[in-house]
């Protein structure tokens, strides 16, 4: 190192700032140069002379303040920019809506199943002739009838309306679960009204269309209820109120 080098070095030196190896170069430097060791200690001397004569003054509050929050502003925004810097953020965000929008495809409503399998029990039971194996219009002898086959009882109620006639029931199967089948008559259509125990999977009040059917769902007196119909919207909404109307 040579003088030149070694005297642009000399204010980092003394602040400390200096990396170690730039450090013993000077310090090599220093020891075999006097002019230089000389330099250093004018510099040393005007330090400790102007740290002990300098006037200092204390900032008034407000500008303090402001030079704080333009501070912090700083960092915080230098936080958010390093943040954004991040390709794992992106790839973590990608992830996240890639899941919500294709959710619905890689699970599917267990509710559309459930309403699925229903249609599937109803139309078998009806291409099979055997829509019911108990056949009574009394709603307390399917009850009992299906209270012994199912283990639970099911609330089993006859709407009020005549034109709704209870033909009996059975015992259907929706997601690989035994479930109790009530079934009404209109003219020609035939309803199965499926009812089993919530727990805690209580199903939504939804209409829906499935298979050709008219198809709706809800969830009463602790009981899931799923009908299945080839009643039209409008009828099925009459028969639906009269069955909820009886449960009450
Ligand atoms: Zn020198």
């Amino acid at each position: 190192m040579n003088c030149k080098v070694g005297r642009q070095f000399l204010d980092a030196y003394l602040d400390g700032e200096l990396e170690i190896e730039k450090r013993l170069e000077l310090e090599q430097h220093l020891n075999e140069c006097p002019d230089c060791q000389k330099l250093l200690e004018q510099q040393q001397k005007f330090r400790v002379f102007f740290n002990a004569n300098a006037p200092f003054y204390t900032a008034p509050d407000d500008l303090r303040a402001r030079v704080r929050t333009t501070l912090e502003a700083q960092v915080q925004k230098r936080k958010i920019i390093l943040l954004f810097r991040q390709p794992w953020l992106y790839a973590a965000a990608l992830l996240v809506i890639s899941l919500w929008l294709a959710w619905p495809l890689l699970f599917p409503g267990r509710d559309r199943y459930l309403v699925y399998d229903a249609a599937l029990d109803h139309s078998r039971a009806k291409l099979l002739g055997r829509l019911y194996d108990v056949n009574s219009a009394d709603p307390d002898v399917v009850k009992d009838w299906l209270t012994a086959k199912l283990g639970f009882t099911p609330p089993v109620v006859r709407p009020s309306d005549p034109q709704f006639q209870m033909q009996g029931g059975r015992v259907g199967v929706v997601r690989d679960r035994k479930v109790a089948a009530v079934v009404y008559k209109k003219n020609q259509d035939l309803i199965s009204l499926f009812v089993w125990p919530a727990g805690n999977k209580p199903l939504p009040e939804k209409d829906w269309s499935v298979s050709g059917y008219q198809a709706c769902t809800w969830n009463a007196a602790n009981s899931n209820f799923v009908a299945i119909s080839t009643l039209s919207d409008h009828d099925l909404d009459v028969f639906i109120d009269q069955i909820r109307d009886q449960l009450k």
